[in-house]
């Protein structure tokens, strides 16, 4: 207690605020790290740096002028955001208050799912039959399944084959994979909007690449025309694949394990700690 005492009251408060206010831009951040809103975002904050320089050296024109943007501005960018804005907003109400805090592993595919799916993309690429197949992880794709046929099924090479073949009414368009099931077929994925792509890549392709942008999904993608087998990840595509290296990609990328866990904010400070005592 006499601890305690030492300690000033506003002290404590100063700390909490500004661990709080630390908190609340993580959060920010990460819900939306995966989207187009992350270009706004940094040009906010710096707009708010401007103003702040601004302020501090009193240059009182400028700082007039930003300060007047500033409310018209949030009122824009609400308007102009607005699914964005709802979409997070949904996300937040879906993961539930300690998924969101602790870590996320509800995307955990079964090492039985990956391999029908190697499976599938061998028999597909030698036929030269097309494929997209989307694995979701921790951003939901729900909006993207209601554009296609639901579908809720285990996930099965024959299944796979059955959806991509090319006279079969489902093959167009992506398959989604959430959860270790097969969620939907014949669904539209966000087009990429890179223009330093090869000119070889047509439509599946910067489909797949596309939704790897809006989201942490892991995308599969097999070349009607080459039968090469490509991963889209993060919007950066890896292709000509063998069918070991596409099973150990997935493997790696699908299956949780302790290390490959994703970490949530308390865990990614807890094994910092831990971290810092084994290297001592
Ligand atoms: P391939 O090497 O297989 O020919 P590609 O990248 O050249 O692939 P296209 O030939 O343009 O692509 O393939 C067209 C197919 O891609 C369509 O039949 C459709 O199944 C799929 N596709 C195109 N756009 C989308 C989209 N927005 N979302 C999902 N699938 C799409
Ligand atoms: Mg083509």
């Amino acid at each position: 207690l006499d601890l305690w005492n030492l300690v000033d009251g506003a002290s404590i408060r100063d700390a909490l605020d500004i661990i709080v206010v630390s908190f609340l831009i993580y959060m920010l951040f990460s819900l939306f790290r995966h989207s187009s809103a992350m270009k706004v975002v940094r040009g906010i904050v710096f707009f708010l740096v401007v103003l702040g320089v601004s302020e501090l050296i009193q240059l009182d024109t400028l700082s007039f002028v930003l300060r007047s943007t500033l409310a018209v501005g949030l009122i824009a960018i609400v308007v102009l955001f607005q699914p964005e804005l709802r979409r997070v907003l949904e996300q937040m109400g879906g993961t539930s208050f300690f998924s969101f805090f602790s870590s996320k592993e509800n995307y955990n595919v079964s090492e039985y799912a990956i391999i029908q799916t190697v499976e599938a993309a061998k028999a597909l690429s030698w036929a030269h039959e097309g494929a997209l197949v989307v694995f979701q992880r921790n951003t939901s794709l729900s909006d993207i399944v209601k554009t296609g046929t639901v579908i809720d099924s285990s996930v099965s090479s024959e299944l796979l084959k059955n959806i991509f073949y090319p006279k079969a009414p489902l093959h167009d368009g992506a398959v989604i994979i959430s959860n270790g099931r097969i969620a939907g077929a014949g669904c539209m994925l966000p087009l990429t909007t890179n223009t330093n792509l090869s000119k070889e890549l047509g439509m599946r392709h910067r489909a797949g690449i596309g939704i790897s942008e809006n989201s942490d999904a892991i995308v599969v993608i097999v070349s009607e025309e080459s039968g090469s087998i490509s991963i889209a990840t993060d919007g950066v595509i890896k292709r000509h694949l063998t069918a070991d290296t596409l099973e150990k990609i997935l493997r790696s990328s699908l299956i949780i394990t302790e290390e490959t866990k994703p970490a949530g904010f308390v865990d990614s400070i807890r094994r910092k700690f831990k971290g810092s005592k084994k290297s001592k």
